[in-house]
């Protein structure tokens, strides 16, 4: 594909798009650079989307003038970023960003642009026009500039034709273009999935290949992306891709390691099964925090480190530590998971050789414990795969239907039956291996 040199442009009728759509604040930003002698566009995944009939996640601005241009515009902006710097319109708690137009990258101006040896751009704040800044972003659907005022759409990339016919086409030579931003890996499992497109067979082409180039991404830039694939309503799509594509690997290489080496079909269920119950609460409108899955996407892990190292501890807790600090601290290495996230993880996991003791007062404080929803929710996800003792499920999910006098009966009663069982053990029992 080579560039045109004049834009297709579109209406938005002939493109069945309504003005109501759009967001206002960002309409009402475009208007007022237009007013001061500037081009403004809403751009990327907000016309993308529309065009599918669905509702943006955000909507971004791009235009020709400079960050400093626009902040002298806007009371209500910050200028962010080094990498790649942008203009923040402030909308009470809501932002919209605006971004300069960028054009190609000058070699030796380190100030602006600047390319590592293995071709990642690490800067890029070359400004260029709007035909140059097509260019510059990943897919053709993500390059589709929308004038409110005029209400059309400008199209340098034949970026309709592919949104028409579904294709998700990387611009340029895909593996300098993977090269430059390997996220861009990442961000064509997104969208593919998203938008229910199909990848372009000349993009799609070197993606297993370039997939250790995540390696290089910052760990922190990491965490952003993992929320974004995971904190939706297609999780276990995307995760299955990424794994088919070589990119879950090197996002959580324990967890694939773990995943590749067992004959048991278990571990890889139970993550499915845990992506699927966090679609079912996006689409119940529920809360979802990442915690949760994080913790069954490393319980896998966790487990088995648990496991070998059992004789070494004096209980199942102590090796659910120990194993829990190891797998967490190799984890945030790539991927730069907050400790506000880490900490309720490791607590899910070290409470659950709790669920197994079911005697005592001890298990009535722990129904009370900040954490016993989230513990509860995991070890029943562990009792579909065989790892906790659908009894033992049972028992917890009774208890918690009872008074706090008839809970105090039915511990009671379990003691008891413990009693009469000699020689029954009443220590922690491992979690169990598959
Ligand atoms: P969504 O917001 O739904 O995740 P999006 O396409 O809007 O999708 P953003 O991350 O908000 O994604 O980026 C806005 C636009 O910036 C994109 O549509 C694309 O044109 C451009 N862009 C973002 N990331 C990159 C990248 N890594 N390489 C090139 N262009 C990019
Ligand atoms: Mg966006």
């Amino acid at each position: 594909m080579s560039p045109q040199k004049e834009p297709r442009t579109y209406t938005l009728k002939e493109l069945g798009l309504c003005a109501k759509h759009l967001d206002r604040r960002a309409v009402s930003i475009t208007d007022r650079l237009v007013k001061a002698g500037f081009e403004a566009y809403l751009v990327g995944g907000c016309v993308r989307d529309l065009l599918l009939g669905l509702h943006p996640k955000d909507f971004d601005v791009s235009t020709n003038a400079e960050p400093e241009e626009i902040q002298a515009l806007f009371k209500n902006c910050r200028l962010i970023g080094r990498r790649f710097r942008l203009a923040h319109i402030h909308f009470g708690r809501h932002i919209i960003e605006v971004a300069t137009f960028r054009g190609p990258h000058v070699k030796h101006d380190k100030n602006t642009s600047h390319a590592h040896k293995d071709g990642r751009l690490l800067r890029d704040n070359v400004y260029g026009t709007l035909e140059e800044d097509s260019w510059r972003r990943d897919f053709t659907v993500n390059a589709l500039y929308l004038n409110p005022q005029k209400g059309i759409v400008i199209d340098y990339v034949g970026g309709i034709k592919d949104h028409q016919n579904k294709t998700l086409r990387l611009m340029g030579e895909p593996i300098t273009r993977f090269k430059e931003d390997p996220v861009r890996l990442l961000r064509a499992i997104r969208f593919k999935t998203k938008l229910g497109f199909e990848l372009e067979a000349k993009t799609e082409a070197p993606m297993l290949e370039m997939a250790p180039l995540l390696n290089d991404i910052s760990s922190a830039r990491l965490y952003d992306e993992i929320l974004k694939l995971f904190f939706n309503t297609k999780a276990n799509t995307i995760f299955n891709l990424l794994r088919q594509y070589g990119l879950f690997e090197a996002l959580f290489p324990q967890t694939e390691l773990c995943l590749k080496k067992t004959a048991s079909e278990n571990p890889l269920a139970f993550i499915n099964q845990a992506m699927t119950n966090t679609e079912s609460r996006l689409k119940n409108n529920q809360h979802v925090t990442p915690y949760f899955l994080l913790a069954a996407l490393l319980w896998e892990p966790v487990r088995r480190l648990t496991e070998q190292n059992r004789p070494s501890f004096n209980s199942d807790t102590q090796a659910i530590h120990a194993a829990a600090n190891e797998v967490v601290a190799h984890q945030i290495s790539r991927i730069a998971i907050p400790r506000r996230i880490t900490t309720p993880m490791r607590e899910v996991w070290a409470l659950q050789p709790r669920f197994h003791k079911q005697i005592g007062v001890r298990c009535l404080r722990f129904l009370d414990h900040p954490r016993f929803r989230a513990a509860y929710d995991f070890m029943l996800l562990r009792a579909q795969y065989g790892e906790v003792d659908s009894k033992v499920a049972d028992w917890w999910t009774h208890i918690q239907t009872l008074t706090p006098a008839d809970q105090k009966l039915m511990t009671r009663q379990t003691n008891a039956r413990h009693k009469r069982k000699p020689g029954k053990k009443k220590t922690e029992s491992t979690p169990n291996a598959n």
